[in-house]
């Protein structure tokens, strides 16, 4: 049993991605582990798989503003965010400036089947990154790919940055000295196992700041993390640099 708890949760999905609940089922969730905020969090249109479509923003902020008025008795905040991916090794990210004026946060990470900007792009996503994690780890890629988020916090006001190094291998040290500069939390995952306990050690003498997230894609699952909470107390992070705890 976990003494620490959050207060909020920016990572759920829903049915406008390919979680398995609506919103409102999210925010009920929400409410009844009285959490003082919650985050939906779908992923970004570029996807190919699980994007959400990129008109449906206006819908949901509508629905979002809709249901904190419905609910707003029981004094859980709902907010409109998005879990974007990177596009381009530039640090492009599929969030556009029409896209923003919809959301509240935006949260980024690297995905799996994304459309990508350019040729160089895919072929370093589909073709390198794949070479890199299935046989060997080089210095050279893991640069690129450290980059690419860094230029993405460096160029979009981002919330945190989405299970840092699943999906491709990160220099996780530059990546935190990066997040502190730009005010970018790092997300500790319920769900991924990144950041693990051993990334999570190195970083515990630093000053980042970190949230952390169920990721959930189901509304049962809304607001629970406490595996992300036992490496959180394994690593010895201090919970006063945990952003949602209470
Ligand atoms: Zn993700
Ligand atoms: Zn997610």
């Amino acid at each position: 049993m976990n003494i620490l708890k959050i207060i909020g949760d920016y990572h759920t999905h829903t049915v406008y991605s390919h979680g398995k609940g609506t919103i409102e089922d999210n925010l009920k969730a929400a409410i009844n582990m009285e959490l003082h905020y919650i985050g939906i969090s779908d992923h970004g249109p570029n996807h190919v798989l699980y994007g959400l479509k990129r008109e449906k923003y206006s819908t949901m902020r509508r629905e979002v503003d809709l249901l904190n008025k419905k609910y707003n008795y029981y004094g859980t905040k709902l907010l409109l965010g998005v879990e974007a991916n990177v596009i381009g090794f530039d640090g492009t990210i599929d969030v556009t400036d029409e896209d923003r004026v919809y959301l509240d946060y935006i949260l980024l990470g690297y995905h799996y089947l994304i459309k990508m900007c350019t040729i160089e792009d895919y072929y370093l996503w589909f073709v390198r990154n794949q070479i890199d994690q299935s046989f060997y780890c080089s210095k050279k890629f893991k640069d690129i790919t450290t980059k690419a988020l860094i230029k993405a916090m460096e160029r979009y006001p981002i919330l945190a940055i989405t299970h840092p190094g699943a999906k491709v291998n990160i220099d996780i040290d530059e990546l935190a000295k990066a997040a502190k500069i730009n005010n970018v939390a790092l997300e500790i995952n319920e769900k991924n196992h990144e950041l693990s306990i051993e990334g999570l050690s190195k970083l515990a003498d630093t000053d980042n700041l970190f949230l952390l997230s169920s990721d959930a894609h189901r509304s049962i699952d809304v607001g629970q993390v406490s595996n992300a909470i036992n490496r959180v107390e394994i690593a010895g992070i201090d919970p006063v640099r945990i952003m949602n705890f209470r």
